[in-house]
């Protein structure tokens, strides 16, 4: 059997499926998957078992025998850790074949066999009675289904089913209760992530700036959840409006209900500023005392002492619709909504509690603006990026000429408008490139040219750049070709290579000596040691005592799977790591030159010249628009082996390397490490091998 993935194709900006062997889905997930993250979460380990144990013990004073329902098993741990604890009976439930697999071979290799019944089931197919998955209800309920946002992974469905048809009234939960909080804060940093901030441009007729649509003022946004690693936010980063308090909480042991609702708190700011974004994280009592707690507290929050890393829990940032000015003392109402699987915020100035009531529209945020449909959130970071737009401002300067005209090739780009601005005759941006959105992008362009009185400066074509003809053209030959150059399709750095395709395509419309910007992009790389990342891709062998080699093994396998294997993108300024070797450039593509038959190929070697664990390459392009004028989208700054990368949402690339070679000291250092990196010209793609 074949499965169908959606891949970007870099030559063409296009998502193309592709046919892939049935395991390929599979496997990614495995590869991919948390489960190793997890395990290596000791702090998370150690209190499931406190609070198992804690909760077969009252079983047993009780005088019962202590039937467990593990609901999303994975290896089976908490199930183990409960036959540990003297449970009578598990059962462990798990909706994911291979992992129900792994699970069974676990528990099995670590002698629980007669204790634990493995379900490949999800819970709600799960049937009880004597000829059913279970012979009887469950006195305690064991899980772990939560993500960041805590309820995104189906868990308020999944509980209320179990208490109405799967455990026993009164029964045991393991956790007992998570309770989520929220913190009210400025920032100007989160903020760019979801509004376009005005675009100042120096324009040789006086100062021009570039506005959003009014309809992008009060857009609630997308509903999906913007979970980051707060904890590396530094402080100065954002202003606290308000103190830490508690939104709503789950009491795991009762019935729970799944249906919309809404809560509410008043806030009392501790600051005047301007609202914009609720930060919220939650903890997890194990037992009902509380004293068994595990918390995503941030740093600001809670003592140094209690920090675990963790990237399958992190915390969470929601935008408020608008930006609201408050004012130190005087209250306002702060309104969690949510549904099944997502949690929105809204903020409303104290007034009548019931003329409040009558505003809680409890429907998710749908993008109005079409801003936010356009471009994602680290999309809206870059825009956002003034040193950046600075640099495009000062090259464009440069290259345009009152008779310059000027083609973008770039998805949702702001160039055309500089551009025109900056006094090219005619500015043409070509749409359809995002086969996603067309309509959305067609529709955002005009709100946002209409905005800026620019309806009949830049004309947007409709045509994809390979299908241009003269006449879109109006028989005008290009003379500057200009790209960021960016593509929604885009999954690494250098998917945006399309714009050198797109190059190729559209030669014949260029002028002889026409001006191309950016006019090479490189790639550079850098061998570090991260100070937490290591942990996703790190085998686990143990975990509190049991022995989960099996799934070190699954992992291992699938990520030596074809294409597993592969360039990962990660948002680097959320994990820390520190340089073993200086960047080095490794590639260049001319965008001067079309792109050629042949494959770009290049080995080489890096000195690791510091001491430390090399856990793998990250990788960045660098956009080099003129001469003397370059943009990077990784690197910005190494300070005493420290690495300091763009600090918005972007991704760099990250190779894991498929083991670690670690030097306590300078002489026993290995001296380099030696790379195979080809682009292959025909696909787009990139292929690194690395040689420790
Ligand atoms: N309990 C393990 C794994 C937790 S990950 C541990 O703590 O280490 C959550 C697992 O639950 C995933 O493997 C997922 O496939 C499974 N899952 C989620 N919802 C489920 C449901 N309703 N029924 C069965 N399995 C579920």
């Amino acid at each position: 059997m074949k499965t169908f993935c959606g891949r970007a194709n870099p030559t063409t900006g296009a998502m193309e499926w592709l046919e892939e062997d049935e395991n390929y889905d599979y496997h990614q997930e495995i590869a991919r998957s948390r489960y190793a993250d997890m395990l290596h979460d000791k702090d998370r380990n150690v209190k499931y078992y406190q609070g198992i144990r804690a909760a077969v013990s009252r079983v047993k004073e009780r005088g019962e025998k202590a039937i467990v329902l593990d609901i999303g098993t994975g290896t089976g741990l908490l199930s183990m850790m409960a036959a540990s604890a003297g449970a009578d009976f598990c059962y462990a439930i798990e909706v994911f074949k291979p992992m129900a697999n792994a699970a069974v071979k676990i528990v099995e290799k670590n002698g629980f066999c007669g204790k634990i019944k493995v379900i490949n089931k999800h819970s709600t197919e799960v049937t009880v009675g004597p000829d059913g998955d279970m012979q009887c209800r469950a006195n305690i309920l064991v899980t772990e289904l939560f993500d960041t946002e805590l309820i995104g992974e189906g868990a308020l469905p999944t509980y209320e089913h179990a208490h109405k048809y799967l455990v026993q009234e009164g029964c045991e939960a393991v956790p007992h209760r998570a309770t989520v909080y929220v913190q009210l804060v400025e920032s100007k940093r989160m903020w760019s992530w979801n509004k376009l901030f005005p675009v100042h441009v120096e324009a040789e007729d006086g100062e021009k700036i570039i506005v959003s649509p009014s309809e992008m003022e009060n857009c609630p946004g997308v509903p999906s959840v913007c979970d980051i690693q707060l904890n590396q936010m530094p402080s100065s980063d954002f202003t606290i409006l308000s103190d830490v308090v508690t939104m709503f909480s789950v009491d795991f042991s009762k019935p729970v209900r799944s249906a919309s609702t809404y809560y509410r708190v008043q806030l009392e700011p501790v600051k005047s500023g301007k609202a914009q974004i609720v930060l919220s994280w939650w903890d997890i009592d194990m037992d009902p005392s509380g004293m068994i707690n595990c918390t995503m507290a941030p740093y600001w929050v809670k003592s140094t002492s209690a920090f675990q890393w963790r990237d399958h829990w992190m915390q969470c940032v929601y935008f408020l619709p608008n930006e609201e000015p408050v004012l130190q003392g005087e209250k306002v109402y702060l309104t969690a909504c949510r549904d099944e699987y997502s949690v929105w915020y809204k903020l409303q100035k104290a007034r009548g509690e019931e003329e409040n009531k009558a505003d809680v529209r409890v429907e998710s945020p749908v993008c109005r603006c079409q801003a936010h449909l356009l471009w994602n959130r680290p999309r809206f970071g870059e825009l956002n990026d003034q040193n950046r737009t600075r640099q495009y401002i000062e090259s464009l300067m440069k290259v345009l000429k009152t008779d310059s005209v000027c083609l973008c090739i770039s998805d949702g780009s702001l160039l055309p408008v500089l551009a025109h601005y900056l006094g090219a005759k005619q500015c043409m941006h070509p749409s359809g490139i995002d086969l996603y959105h067309p309509d959305e992008l067609r529709c955002f362009f005009f709100k946002f040219f209409k905005a800026n009185h620019l309806e009949d400066k830049i004309k947007i074509i409709e045509a994809r750049p390979e299908l241009l003809t003269s006449s879109h053209l109006e028989d005008k030959k290009i003379s500057v070709l200009v790209g960021e150059p960016f593509f929604t399709t885009s999954l690494l750095p250098w998917h945006n290579l399309y714009f050198w395709y797109a190059r190729t395509a559209v030669t014949s419309h260029l002028t002889n000596n026409v001006t191309v910007l950016p006019q090479s992009a490189s790639l550079h790389m850098m061998i570090v040691e991260f100070q937490d990342l290591w942990r996703i891709r790190s085998p686990c062998g143990t975990c509190e005592g049991f022995d989960v080699q099996t799934m070190d093994d699954m992992i291992k396998n699938s990520l030596n799977f074809r294409e597993s294997k592969e360039a990962e993108p990660h948002p680097l300024w959320e994990y820390p790591c520190k340089s073993l070797s200086d960047p080095q450039e490794v590639l260049t593509f001319d965008f001067r030159k079309t792109v050629p038959q042949q494959c770009l190929s290049t080995e080489g070697s890096v000195n690791l010249s510091r001491k430390g664990k090399s856990h793998g390459a990250v990788l960045w392009m660098e956009y080099h628009l003129t001469a003397d004028i370059s943009v990077s989208t990784g690197l910005i700054q190494i300070s005493n082996e420290k690495v300091f990368l763009q600090s918005n949402l972007l991704c760099q690339t990250v190779y894991f390397f498929s083991s670690v070679i670690e030097s306590e000291t300078l002489s026993d250092l290995p001296s380099a490490v030696t790379y195979a990196i080809n682009f292959n010209t025909k696909t787009g793609e990139i292929a690194m091998d690395f040689q420790l």
